[in-house]
């Protein structure tokens, strides 16, 4: 099960960092201010996922690649049109000359349009960007794959979908047989779906699909991160498209309801609007996030009920 934490204390801006049980590596969505936010979780990052360049969704990236640089790794970095521009232009703002092109290697890849990722890679101390490649998928590492829907808030606004990969566990007490070597080539078989694959197990041989049933096959969950949005019916379908029946949803809800004509004027959602889209994708459990600045612990309740009882929840 992915786990998400929200990284930015109740007056700060927002950043969500989201973890892959039983591993090291860290995916982070969003710069915004991070009080929460350790320098070994920053170092755990292999991935950042950035919705937009608003100064409030992007001003913490120094600090970010500030406790990455030096560590050698290859770091991922996706975002909307132009974002490989503005990564250039914040690495390029500082001086280099005691820094090593080894490093670090930010690989960046921009969002063109749901067909079209633009491959970039960058590296100090010149930081000169170089397009790699294009290509049709945003993400996928050994752990899972992410999705994603542009949206509109004046600005493109990339809402993300992370999808575990599924997993095959061995039923221990249903299993007579010694454990061995046998259960990963059977679990590699089921995964390929090899009926025929010969299995040895104590010396006698088994076809693999004889075996299928000591294995159950857990589907990964689905995770989903929307940031800044306007409450419109183009940015409904999209979100429907890819969030429909997802098991958590962390969605922006930046106004409280007599609030809405904020809302309209800057592109964002407001707390009902926010609940009710989440109802509509049938998800299992959504979270309101990244409230106006302005608004006290009190307006935050008054946002959480109103978002809570759209969604059916309260
Ligand atoms: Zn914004
Ligand atoms: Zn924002």
């Amino acid at each position: 099960m992915l786990q998400a934490e929200i990284k930015s204390l109740f007056k700060e801006d927002i950043s969500i960092l989201i973890k892959v049980p039983n591993s090291a590596k860290h995916y982070l969505c969003d710069c915004g201010e991070a009080s929460l936010l350790t320098v070994k979780e920053v170092q755990s990052v292999s991935a950042l996922f950035i919705s937009h360049t608003h100064i409030d969704h992007f001003s913490n990236f120094d600090g970010i690649f500030r406790h990455q640089i030096g560590s050698g790794e290859k770091v991922v970095i996706c975002g909307p049109k132009n974002i490989h521009r503005q990564i250039e232009a914040r690495l390029k703002s500082y001086t280099w000359n005691l820094i090593d092109e080894n490093a670090i290697e930010y690989e960046i890849r921009e969002i063109v349009s749901e067909q079209e990722i633009k491959v970039y890679k960058i590296r100090p101390p010149h930081w000169n960007l170089e397009l790699i490649k294009t290509q049709d998928f945003l993400f996928e590492d050994e752990y899972l794959n992410v999705s994603f829907a542009i949206l509109d808030h004046k600005t493109d606004s990339i809402a993300y979908l992370f999808k575990e990969k599924d997993s095959v566990s061995f039923n221990e007490n249903g299993s007579r047989f010694k454990k061995g070597k046998w259960i990963s080539e059977l679990k590699a078989a089921f995964e390929r779906s090899e009926n025929d694959k010969e299995i040895e197990i104590e010396g006698a041989v088994y076809q693999a699909s004889e075996l299928f049933h000591l294995l159950t096959l857990n589907e990964g969950c689905r995770l989903g991160v929307i940031m800044d949005h306007a409450a419109d019916e183009g940015n409904y379908e999209k979100i429907k498209t890819v969030f429909e029946n997802a098991d958590r949803v962390y969605i922006e809800t930046f106004y409280k309801d007599e609030d809405r004509e904020f809302a309209k004027t800057n592109h964002h959602s407001y707390a009902s609007a926010s609940g009710s889209i989440m109802k509509a994708c049938g998800v299992k459990e959504a979270i309101p996030v990244h409230f106006s600045r302005r608004y006290t612990e009190i307006d935050r309740l008054e946002i959480e009920t109103a978002f809570y009882r759209a969604f059916g929840k309260d």
